[in-house]
């Protein structure tokens, strides 16, 4: 067990669901040493993400273009006196050989032993526990003791929801009236349900009376339009909304539907009741308690840590054996149930 230091540096770069889901181990560090300022270093572009964290005292970000010995004699100079690694990759362990040798916690994503039969294609991948909680292992390594989890909870800018809504209204969308949302997109080809699928669970939820807005990136704008032309009444503001905005759409939602994304992991984030599909991936990395999934279980699933940009069998049944029939099913009781599904569990 280290005393706890005036100051700790946390790092964690990117990428948006990561850190997002660092957020129950920030608080679990803040509430083991209040009297410990915590900084947190991040990729400029993600900065808001923690930026509204009251648990965290400043923010420090990475530069796109700037050099790790540029950033290192920015961190040194903060003079903290512990060093907390969450993000465990080749960029924080160049940036650590720059760093004074003051007491650390290097987190690892996965155990060796976990992945190198998944490399190798002997076996399906499966997670020994969710990715939160390694965080918070990691906090208890650094701290010396066991401590109580923090929430999964992602804080708002005061101008998120505002950004927000000047794009809904100017879209003709009613803020007083039910508002699903859907995310069609994800980093990798494998991890997205077809759009298709998305414009019929969208044609279901209008029929039942909800306004459907759909969300995504600048490079996801194909998708929107694929989903619009299956159903031509959603809202499609794909492109439209930075992460201030998306932050401020996705909680004026009554539910969320996503791939294994960022913006997924930002909506149980917020509390907004999610419906998640996982195909490659693993949903056991992740805490679904008020929320729902669906995973077909096909034998070669999940075949990934992270998702692929095809499916190595070519057939594609672990996204595919999902139908919008089946999504609606799911995702009917949470638009039923509403916020407060995901607040109470
Ligand atoms: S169908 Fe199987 S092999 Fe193909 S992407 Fe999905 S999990 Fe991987």
């Amino acid at each position: 067990m280290i005393e706890a230091p005036e100051c700790v540096l946390v790092l964690r770069f990117s990428s948006v669901g990561d850190v997002i889901l660092t957020a129950p181990a920030i608080e679990a560090l803040h509430t083991a040493w209040p009297d410990t300022r915590i900084i947190y270093a991040v990729k400029e572009p993600l900065r808001h993400l923690v930026a509204n964290n009251p648990h965290v005292h400043q923010v420090v970000s990475l530069g796109s273009g700037e050099s790790l010995l540029s950033f290192s004699r920015r961190l040194r100079a903060l003079g903290y006196g512990a060093l907390l690694d969450l993000h465990g990759k080749i960029r924080s362990r160049l940036l650590r050989l720059l760093l004074p040798r003051t007491p650390r916690v290097i987190w690892h994503k996965r155990e060796l032993s976990e992945t190198l039969a998944v490399k190798l294609g002997f076996r399906t991948y499966k997670s020994r526990m969710p990715l939160a909680d390694r965080y918070h292992l990691a906090v208890e390594r650094l701290v010396g003791r066991g401590l109580k989890k923090g929430e999964l909870r992602y804080y708002l800018g005061p101008e998120d929801q505002k950004i927000a809504d000047q794009r809904l209204e100017a879209a003709g969308v009613d803020l007083r009236r039910p508002i699903l949302g859907l995310c069609p997109g994800a980093n990798w080809e494998t991890k997205r349900w077809p759009a298709a699928r998305f414009g019929e669970l969208a044609n279901c939820a209008i029929a039942q009376g909800h306004q459907v807005v759909i969300t995504g990136g600048r490079s996801e704008v194909g998708l929107g339009a694929q989903i619009s032309s299956v159903a031509p009444r959603v809202v499609d503001l794909s492109g439209q909304l930075d992460l201030k905005g998306l932050g401020g759409f996705i909680s004026r939602c009554s539910a969320f539907v996503a791939n294994d994304s960022g913006p997924m992991h930002m909506a149980r984030a917020l509390r907004v009741p999610t419906l998640a599909f996982f195909g490659s991936t693993d949903p056991g990395m992740f805490d679904f308690r008020g929320h729902a999934f669906m995973f077909a279980g096909v034998p070669c699933s999940p075949c990934s840590f992270f998702g692929r940009s095809r499916c190595p069998k070519g057939h594609f049944r672990c996204m595919l054996d999902l139908d919008a029939q089946q999504a609606w099913r799911s995702l009917a009781p949470l638009l039923a149930l509403g916020r407060s599904a995901a607040v109470s569990a």
